[in-house]
């Protein structure tokens, strides 16, 4: 997995700096450029949410276990997807929709 780069310098963002990423907000710390995220990109960490809100309630079903550890598991499931939703990202110099 590759870090994803500035789509004016085509310098790479640091993993620490994407894990909060705002739409449009987002600025290279090399030349100050506005990141929009691609349809594409937006489409990969869409897919990635999916999982946290299924296999808790589906693994809920299966095994009987309480509405607490349903919880525990979003969380920890949300910060495997915070973790690893830098390296899915993609950035270019307009806002494009989601369709
Ligand atoms: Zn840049």
């Amino acid at each position: 997995m590759v870090l994803p780069i500035c789509w004016s310098c085509q310098k790479p963002f640091r993993w620490k700096e994407l894990l909060f990423f705002i739409e449009g907000r987002k600025k290279c710390k090399h030349c100050g450029a506005k990141q929009y995220s691609t349809t594409h990109s937006k489409w990969r960490s869409g897919v990635l949410v999916l999982p946290i809100v299924f296999i808790p309630s589906l693994l809920r079903l299966l095994f009987d276990f309480s509405f607490i550890w349903q919880l525990v598991l979003i969380f920890g499931l949300f910060i495997v997807f915070f973790a690893i939703a830098p390296f899915y990202y993609q950035f270019t110099d307009k806002e494009q929709p989601l369709f």
